[in-house]
């Protein structure tokens, strides 16, 4: 018998998150081998521009040896250690020394964990330790907005505020209070300003509170660029005006820069470029450049200080994973953060950040497409079935799912949410690679086109 493909094995044992489990059985995966800079490869020798960064994180792209030079020693050295009662080593304390340097604003502590979803669960159970070391037990609940994308753990798929993410999982949960979704061009009335427009849903976020009682809000949160909800840019104004009626009613933000740290949007953090003051960040996926699992949360002193002196009460802060804080993930993320300070991560993305950013706007004029929108190296074209109304396209046509397909006929890997294609590619493209990339894009985009009218 001839030996079986990897495709063929992949589809009797591998269960897919984010697929079709049925239709995955008839279509089998794309197999990918290997990735030199912004490129992966497949079993047939072909390549593909990856335009997502694999999951928005591989920032460095592919095959930076160093990386693989500081996993290999840390592996060497010390392959596991754990950061459990009074236990540490030097690439743990080494990483939350240069995160706590970073942070845009005053941070006390950081916590190490595997995963984005980990980071903001934890996140979430501070909260919940914190309110009883405060003595307001019910002083729980937690805001996030529709389309929001904090993860899949039972608690921060209840966060996330996608459909997928609920059906068929009994969710979300009592707690979440849902709040809209900072996008002017889909939500804002005809002719409101993106002032007038942030105004109001503060206002709105004012109301919220007060009815479920501001003794019963715990915290907001809130991606600085939704990503997975369709890379959605706050209107201007909005942080402001939002972390104004937060800090009146004593209600923490949580800032989740999983997507938006480490250079994405042009500044260090989504904090930064847009003027927010988290007293919680999350951290992931660019930490490491995606080379190995690892997510931080880092906590100011109106949450760490609470959070101790309850531990120190009650015997223990009883929660933390196996692999928070591994040592080779941990070696990674400093070498990581090394190479950011080194090759100036900043001055690359801001010199091609325009040239992705015009580049998108570019094709605003495509008969397809209702907006483009973005900010440093994120961005997205959302498509629409008429341009004037913004009328979407009927779903059942999965106009999204089918640019993406042609698009990687023409060598590139992107992703749809809905209608709307995301861009974020790893953060050491070059501007010739971002125009070539674009260009395959646009002929991706045509011949969706011509498929619809003709
Ligand atoms: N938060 C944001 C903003 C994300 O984009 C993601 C993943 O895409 C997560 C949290 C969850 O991270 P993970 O998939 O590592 O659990």
């Amino acid at each position: 018998a001839r030996n079986r493909t990897t495709a063929e094995r992949d589809v009797d044992s591998v269960l897919h998150p984010y697929t079709n489990l049925i239709r995955h059985q008839e279509v089998g995966p794309l197999v990918i081998t290997h990735g030199k800079g912004v490129k992966v490869f497949d079993e047939a020798g072909r390549d593909y521009f990856e335009g997502l960064a694999g999951l928005w994180c591989t920032s460095l792209g592919w095959g930076e040896e160093r990386l693989v030079e500081a996993a290999a020693a840390q592996m060497r050295k010390l392959p596991f250690y754990h950061l459990f009662s009074h236990k540490t080593h030097d690439p743990a304390v080494e990483l939350c020394e240069r995160l706590l340097a970073m942070a845009p604003v005053p941070m006390s502590k950081v916590f190490l964990a595997g995963s984005g979803s980990e980071a903001n669960d934890t996140a979430l159970k501070l909260i919940r330790y914190r309110a009883h070391a405060l003595g307001q037990p019910n002083k729980i609940k937690v805001i996030a907005r529709d389309k929001a994308y904090h993860g899949v753990t039972v608690a921060t798929a209840a966060l996330t505020g996608l459909p997928n993410n609920h059906r068929s999982f009994g969710l979300p949960v009592d707690e979440v209070i849902r709040a809209a979704c900072p996008h002017h061009y889909r939500f804002a009335r005809p002719d409101e300003s993106e002032e007038a427009y942030s105004s109001r849903l503060a206002t709105e976020l004012e109301a919220q509170i007060l009815k479920e009682g501001p003794d019963t809000v715990a915290a907001f949160f809130a991606e600085p660029v939704m990503g997975a909800g369709g890379v959605i840019v706050p209107p201007a104004g909005y942080f402001p005006k939002i972390q104004a009626v937060l800090d009146k009613y004593d209600v923490l933000l949580v800032a989740d820069e999983v997507i938006c740290g480490f250079g994405r949007t042009g500044k260090m953090f989504g904090t930064e470029t847009f003027g927010i003051r988290p007293d919680m960040m999350t951290l992931a996926k660019g930490l490491s450049s995606g080379y190995a699992p690892i997510s931080a949360l880092m906590v100011n002193q109106r949450v760490y200080g609470p959070v101790a002196e309850e531990s120190g009460r009650i015997g223990v802060f009883g929660h933390g994973y196996t692999y928070g804080g591994h040592p080779v993930s941990a070696a990674v993320a400093v070498e990581t953060l090394k190479i950011y300070a080194e090759r100036d991560i900043l001055a690359q993305v801001n010199a091609v950040a325009p040239v992705l950013q015009d580049g998108l706007a570019a094709f605003r004029g495509h008969p397809l497409v209702g907006e483009t929108r973005g900010v440093g190296l994120i961005g997205a074209v959302e498509l629409v079935a008429d341009k004037a109304s913004k009328a979407p396209f009927d779903a059942a046509l999965g106009i999204g799912a089918r640019v993406v397909a042609k698009a990687q006929a023409h060598g590139v890997i992107l992703r749809a949410m809905g209608d709307t294609v995301a861009f974020a590619p790893p953060l050491i493209i070059s501007a010739e690679e971002i125009r070539d990339l674009l260009r395959r894009f646009g002929q991706a985009l045509d011949e969706a086109h011509g498929e619809i009218t003709r």
